[in-house]
């Protein structure tokens, strides 16, 4: 099989071997895989056109096997605190959110993994109409290239796969895509800056420990017992508390990192004394926690943040039992661009 018969539907998602059995392939002298790569992932280069050291006929027969450009920059929504949302389009017409965060001098972009989600959490509008498609790991790497270019040229300083979809259920790509992401010919993120959330299935996270990317895990949890957090994460063969707990040690054994456990706080639902004082006999070493106050959602007018107190009372309380606690600040909500406001656009405009 020829790389340019793979599964894959751009240049983008090729990684160097195969760029360098690419450019084999096509009888061309070795040293035009690392142009190739650099344009590509280093450079963010969308356009054949800018391949400005690669010969024109080259340009064009590479055209013709594999074409460079995997996903156009499509709507864009510019929060008034800096966020902007970016509407990814890829070549079939289905289309991704992506998210670009600034926070003093360091720049966060935000990806999905798939058009839509399977795991239908109750209080995110990502789940709201199930999974659509998986995206290759050119469309999950495109979207960091699409934001960078969006916001001015300078490299991403952090990566969160924190947008659209359950990554566990597409990890062949997602972990393709964090190798390209870290590939020292590349962008070359550290794996310290690169964060994947997680609802927790089973089989996907088998699959990524096994894989040996290294990255930062956070793992949703949003509830500290079974019954609760089945009916808040109601598919997508997610593990149990305790073996959400056990996913999470042995993350942190394998990388020596320290997992964030991901709480949505939920009025009336989650947020009670009891539920806090159980999330921290869940939490402790190695194991901090992130309380994210529900962002509204037009599909569950029913759930909402718990008021500033309540919230400082469960923080307290995790605290007073020595547990690291952070509470996540809302960012672009004005233009749904917040945790659990990315949704399906043929649904509908997002915002
Ligand atoms: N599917 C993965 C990653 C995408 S969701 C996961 O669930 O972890 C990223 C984070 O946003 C998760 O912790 C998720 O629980 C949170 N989230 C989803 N909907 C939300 C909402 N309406 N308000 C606040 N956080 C939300
Ligand atoms: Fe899917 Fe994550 Fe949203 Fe749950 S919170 S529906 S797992 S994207």
């Amino acid at each position: 099989m020829g790389v340019s018969d793979r599964d894959v539907s751009a240049l983008a998602g090729l990684d160097f071997d195969e760029i360098a059995a690419l450019v084999d392939e096509l009888g061309e002298p070795p040293y035009r895989a690392r142009q190739l790569f650099s344009w590509i992932q280093e450079k963010s280069a969308r356009d054949s056109d800018a391949l400005t050291n690669l010969p024109k006929a080259l340009r064009d027969r590479l055209a013709d096997v594999l074409p460079l450009r995997a996903a156009t920059a499509g709507t864009r929504h510019d929060s008034k605190d800096g966020t902007f949302k970016l509407l990814a389009r890829f070549h079939d017409g289905e289309t991704a959110e992506c998210v670009y965060i600034p926070e003093g001098d360091r720049r966060t972009v935000c990806i999905s993994t798939q058009v839509g989600c399977g795991v239908g959490c109750i209080f995110c509008a990502s789940g709201e109409q199930g999974v659509v498609r998986n995206l290759d790991a050119g469309e999950i790497v495109d979207q960091v290239h699409l934001v960078r270019t969006a916001s001015g040229g300078e490299r991403p300083g952090n990566v969160v796969v924190m947008g659209m979809g359950e990554p566990l259920h597409n990890v062949n790509p997602l972990v393709k895509a964090l190798r390209l992401l870290q590939d020292p010919r590349g962008l070359d993120l550290s794996p310290r800056r690169i964060t994947v959330s997680t609802s927790g299935p089973r089989a996907g996270f088998r699959e990524l420990l096994s894989s040996g990317v290294k990255v930062n895990l956070a793992v949703s949890l949003h509830a500290a017992e079974d019954r609760l957090r089945q009916e808040l994460v109601p598919r997508g063969d997610t593990g149990t508390v305790q073996e959400l707990q056990g996913m999470a040690a042995a993350w942190f054994r394998a990388t020596r990192r320290d997992v964030t456990f991901e709480y949505v706080l939920l009025a009336g639902i989650n947020d009670r004394d009891e539920d806090a004082l159980a999330l921290a006999r869940l939490a402790g070493r190695h194991l901090n926690v992130n309380l994210i106050p529900m962002n509204p959602v037009p599909y569950a007018p029913q759930l909402r943040a718990p008021s500033r107190e309540r919230i400082q009372s469960f923080v307290d309380l995790l605290e007073r039992a020595g547990v690291v606690v952070h509470v996540r600040r809302q960012r672009g909500d004005d233009v749904a661009a917040a945790c659990g406001q990315l949704r399906l656009s043929r649904a509908g405009p997002a915002c």
